[in-house]
């Protein structure tokens, strides 16, 4: 059997130049004055230098030394905010983030995919969302998004994952065949810190919310989702959630998720992947690292990065066949366009 391709499905721009973030406080002073502000779009100068300075030390690095092939790319999720202003401060914020990452993958096709941030607002219903979503796919060539299930970032006041508030942009994923990965961004609530207790509890919540869905899968037979960070608190609790599965009548989860949820494996040590690998049909995992994101440091245990992921898959009992599933063939699935844009640059 060759070599498996090694598709990391969740990376995120993190260290784009600080033009995009001048920009950003712009808007920022621009609704602290009037929270109806309309913005334009306007120009961010960044330069193609300047992307690839602020790559090839860090993404592009990491990718060699680890030996990932390509990235499913997406804007840093932690600055989507879409909490901040209003529907139009999400708009052109999230087509110049859009417009930064399809320039990375011009600039590096072999090794970033793109994937889309969407322009949520607590106020405001998904049709601006799906419509970004088909500009990214049809013209940008994306092959997937970041969908929040908390807008309000850490509120909460968005109505529950299965309700039709959110049909426009399971229709349009739908139509479109992409997925998405349910992907919170900061939190502005005290009692949550960003990419610890916010992340993981809402990985957490929509899993609960698709388990307990009654339509949703029916209305939607081709809805893809993948649930991040090893799905939070989920695979560590199977048991709970199997029980509650029974306890309200559903099915069993696993024919819950089959063809519907995924998880990935942005779990940062040997133990976790393990379970995650243990309780989880290995259909259902697919490999990522969230490279550069939230856990940056080397861990003093193993003197390796925490989220050099692909070790602890390379370490663990999986037979090399279902490693193959994890680091490659999965997300050739959940990701249908995927193929294509592997064809066109010469990975498949
Ligand atoms: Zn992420």
């Amino acid at each position: 059997m060759s070599k498996p391709l090694v598709i990391d499905c969740h990376g995120h721009y993190t260290t784009a130049p600080d033009e995009l973030g001048d920009y950003r406080e712009q808007q920022k002073k621009d609704v602290k004055a009037d929270p109806l502000f309309e913005h334009v779009k306007g120009i961010i100068n960044i330069s193609n230098d300047q992307i690839r300075d602020s790559l090839e030390g860090a993404q592009l690095k990491l990718q060699r030394e680890r030996g990932t092939d390509v990235a499913i790319f997406s804007p840093r999720a932690s600055w989507m905010g879409h909490h901040i202003g209003n529907q139009s401060t999400s708009k052109y914020w999230t087509e110049h983030c859009n417009d930064l990452i399809y320039r990375i993958t011009h600039l590096y096709p072999q090794n970033f995919i793109g994937a889309a941030q969407l322009p949520q607002s607590p106020l405001a219903d998904m049709q601006a969302s799906a419509k970004e979503l088909e500009r990214c796919v049809l013209e940008l060539g994306f092959v997937g998004c970041n969908l929040s299930p908390d807008p309000s970032g850490g509120h909460w006041t968005a109505p529950r994952l299965d309700d039709p508030y959110w049909y426009p942009i399971y229709e349009k994923m739908c139509e479109l065949n992409v997925p998405a990965m349910i992907h919170v961004s900061a939190s502005c609530h005290h009692c949550f810190d960003t990419t610890g207790s916010h992340y993981l509890g809402a990985d957490t919540t929509a899993f609960q919310h698709y388990m307990m869905a009654k339509t949703l899968f029916k209305d939607f037979p081709n809805l893809k989702l993948i649930i991040p960070h090893g799905g939070g608190a989920v695979p560590y609790h199977w048991g709970r959630f199997r029980g509650l599965a029974d306890m309200m009548k559903l099915p069993n989860l696993n024919e819950i998720i089959k063809d519907h949820l995924y998880f990935d494996t942005c779990v940062y040590h040997q133990e976790g992947i393990d379970l995650l690998f243990e309780v989880v049909p290995t259909e259902n995992i697919l490999f990522a690292s969230e490279m550069i994101g939230a856990v940056r440091g080397i861990d003093p245990q193993t003197g390796h990065y925490f989220d050099d992921t692909k070790r602890y898959i390379d370490n663990s009992k999986l037979s090399d066949e279902d490693k193959r599933k994890v680091f490659e063939l999965n997300t050739r699935a959940v990701f249908p366009r995927l193929d294509k844009r592997l064809k066109e640059v010469g990975l498949l």
